[in-house]
């Protein structure tokens, strides 16, 4: 089976790399996917099977807030080339990669089901990019719909692990630059924005690979959230990464209008159902592979 992997140098490309290493993978080194003609080209000379489409344009809030058309445009661009190259070429299964930044801002009942996702608008620091990520679960439904393909998306909650930026602090996702603040704590102290009371999932970059690698594997076709049970806030996740890693930190929280969304957890019922005997690294063990690897 030949495995083309899109976005092959990032957080998760990185760890397919380990365990699927005959796919092809590309990154902007190879060139542009928001030029049809560029993909055009990979897709004839590579002919997949398999498309995994990690690729998208992903940044920090500030990023998000500074260039909401870039955020939009890019991913549209990006998404709607690969779906309708890969389509063209007969690829058997496309694999798109969601984000929960494309649930709603605020909902009634959480944790969030995959059919939630149209009850209202993503939240307002990264509408552009949730909103075209929105779109590509809208665009790869109406393939299957209008071509009878069996193509699918997963849409994972936030990820960390060893592979991500530890040189950018505005590429940074909170886990990555929590470990940089402890690794350069002065005075026993860290500074962290916000009240602490926001509650995330988070989940090891390296076990969302290894669902791709089983959805790959059992020819899996349906679209779910991906999620572990766990959802911390962020002063439960700061205090569990301090006493595993130096316990004689203190933190201290500014800026309390920082906050952002107060949840966004998702319900993975559909997930265990699939993948039943899957079992997630828990947060601690995470945390202590990311810090001692990167
Ligand atoms: P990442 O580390 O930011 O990597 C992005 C990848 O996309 C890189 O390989 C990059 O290539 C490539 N890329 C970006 N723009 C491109 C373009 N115009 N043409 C060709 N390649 C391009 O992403 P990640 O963290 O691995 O995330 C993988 C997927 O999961 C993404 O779809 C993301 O939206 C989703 N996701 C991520 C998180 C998270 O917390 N990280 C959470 C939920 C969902 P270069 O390296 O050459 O720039």
């Amino acid at each position: 089976m030949r495995i083309l992997v899109t976005g092959g140098s990032g957080l998760v490309g990185k760890y397919l790399q380990k365990i699927l290493p005959d796919a092809f993978y590309i990154s902007t080194k190879d060139g542009d996917l928001t030029d049809i003609k560029f993909v055009r080209w990979m897709i004839s000379s590579y002919t997949p099977d398999v498309v995994i489409h990690l690729a998208a344009k992903v940044g920090g809030i500030k990023d998000n807030i500074a260039k909401p058309v870039d955020y939009f445009e890019d991913n549209i661009l990006m998404n709607t080339n690969i779906l309708k190259v890969s389509h063209e070429y007969k690829v058997k299964h496309f694999i798109g990669i969601l984000s929960t930044c494309i649930y709603p801002d605020v909902v009634e009942n959480y944790p969030m089901k995959e059919e939630d996702m149209f009850l209202g608008p993503p939240t307002p620091t990264n509408f552009s990019y949730g909103y075209a990520k929105r779109c590509l679960a809208v665009q790869i439904d109406a393939y299957n719909k209008q071509y009878g393909t069996k193509y699918n998306y997963l849409i994972p909650c936030n990820l960390y692990g060893e592979f991500d930026n530890f040189e950018n602090e505005n590429k940074m996702h909170f886990i990555t630059a929590l470990l940089h603040k402890i690794k350069n704590a002065k005075d026993n102290k860290i500074e962290l924005l916000g009240t602490g009371k926001p509650l995330r999932q988070f989940m090891y970059a390296g076990d969302f690979a290894d669902i791709i690698k089983l959805v790959v594997d059992n020819n899996i076709t349906e679209s779910f959230n991906v999620a572990p049970d766990f959802n911390y806030s962020i002063k439960e996740m700061a205090e569990l990464a301090i006493k595993a890693i130096n316990p004689e930190l203190k933190i201290n929280f500014s800026n309390p209008e920082l906050d952002g969304q107060y949840r966004k957890d998702v319900d993975n019922s559909k997930m265990k159902n699939l993948l039943s005997n899957f079992k997630f690294t828990s947060l601690e063990e995470g945390i202590l592979r990311t810090y001692y690897n990167e």
